[in-house]
């Protein structure tokens, strides 16, 4: 194997975004405590100021996003439970099932159009009660939607999905792991798209460039619960201040500046479309992510971005044809500027 520089240009995903040096003076100067006994003070400083952000009564600040969103199914849903979910997201493909796993959950994937569904598909689901079935507990969006390019489910769609799913006694969880993307693109705060879910969880590490975090936002008995569920799944951290006061200092500079990630993506869209043998996934790019076909001409994703590769650009192949192109903090406008000339060419 031929060895490769590591790549200059990484839109691997906007995980890779690393502590600024302004950051980090505010972790290192960060009071700390221990939150296992709830007596770190920057933890509870970010926790007070997440609830409020998304207009909820409580926050818990966890070690991710794949424990936020396990412990936000785990506090609506018990064994023999299930859940709706679009089948495309990220809860039921990319976080090992672990509701099954821990929760005895089950789950009813239902395909989407850019990762919205739709009340009509949504009706037939719900199932009676009848001993023979299991028992439909809880719905669940994602916004912005990863695996649809980043699109931003439209805000009467998602209104309208949640008001239908609270008539029929069903809970509704978000995962917001990109929800700050959303807000900055579509203008509404993230309190108004919270305010249809009963549970949120967001993330800190992803474009807001904390080096790690995720908060579940919610009522305060369901935060009390999700509590217990932290810790027995490992997830009670002591003087994660440093880390509390790194997110606080992101939620402070970090969420405008989401704008730049997404005019960097639309950059790269529009090479995407003058470039021959690549095709958006979808026209429409909303927010941060970009994802384009490859024709089977220039030889499959993953041999087109070795191509890449050697030409210090990484971009992600997600399947045989398939490429993803996150844009974030650690690449500029004139990097992005640079990989929109290589993909055009
Ligand atoms: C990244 C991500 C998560 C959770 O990620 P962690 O890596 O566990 O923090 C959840 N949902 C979506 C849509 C994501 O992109």
């Amino acid at each position: 194997m031929k060895a490769l520089l590591p790549p200059r240009i990484d839109l691997l995903s906007d995980t890779l975004t690393r502590p600024t040096p302004e950051m980090r003076a505010a972790m290192s100067a960060a009071e700390v405590g221990d939150d296992v006994f709830g007596e770190d003070p920057t933890v509870n400083r970010l926790e007070e100021h997440i609830s409020a952000m998304l207009g909820k009564e409580a926050a818990l600040f966890m070690p991710s996003g794949t424990m936020s969103n396990l412990i936000g199914l785990l506090v609506h849903c018990g064994k023999g439970d299930e859940y709706i979910c679009e089948a495309g997201c990220h809860i039921f493909n990319n976080e090992q099932a672990g509701y099954a796993q821990v929760g005895g959950i089950a789950v009813r994937p239902i395909p989407g159009e850019r990762g919205l569904i739709r009340v009509d598909q949504l009706q037939e689901m719900v199932r009676p009660d009848n001993d023979h079935l299991p028992r439909t507990r809880l719905i669940c969006l994602e916004q912005t939607h990863n695996r649809a390019a980043g699109s931003i489910l439209p805000y009467d769609s998602v209104a309208e999905v949640c008001t239908w799913a609270k008539e029929q006694d069903l809970a509704r969880h978000l995962d917001g792991a990109r929800l700050f993307n959303a807000v900055v693109a579509s203008g509404i705060s993230a309190a108004d798209w919270a305010r249809h879910f009963d549970t949120v969880s967001v993330c800190f590490s992803k474009g807001l460039g904390a080096p790690v975090g995720s908060a579940l936002c919610g009522p305060k008995d369901l935060v009390k619960r999700a509590r217990r569920y932290r810790k027995m799944l490992g997830g009670g951290m002591r003087q994660i201040g440093i880390l509390a006061a790194a997110v606080l200092y992101a939620l402070e500079h970090h969420i405008d500046r989401l704008a730049e990630d997404h005019a960097k993506a639309q950059v790269l869209a529009d090479a995407i479309r003058r470039a021959p043998g690549l095709t958006l996934q979808c026209d429409q790019v909303d927010s941060n992510i970009v994802i384009f076909e490859v024709d089977a001409e220039l030889g499959t994703a993953k041999e087109y971005c070795d191509s890449l590769l050697e030409r210090g650009v990484r971009l992600y192949p997600i399947s045989r044809q398939k490429v993803r192109a996150v844009t974030h903090l650690d690449v500029s406008m004139a990097e992005c500027e640079e990989v929109a000339e290589v993909l055009s060419s």
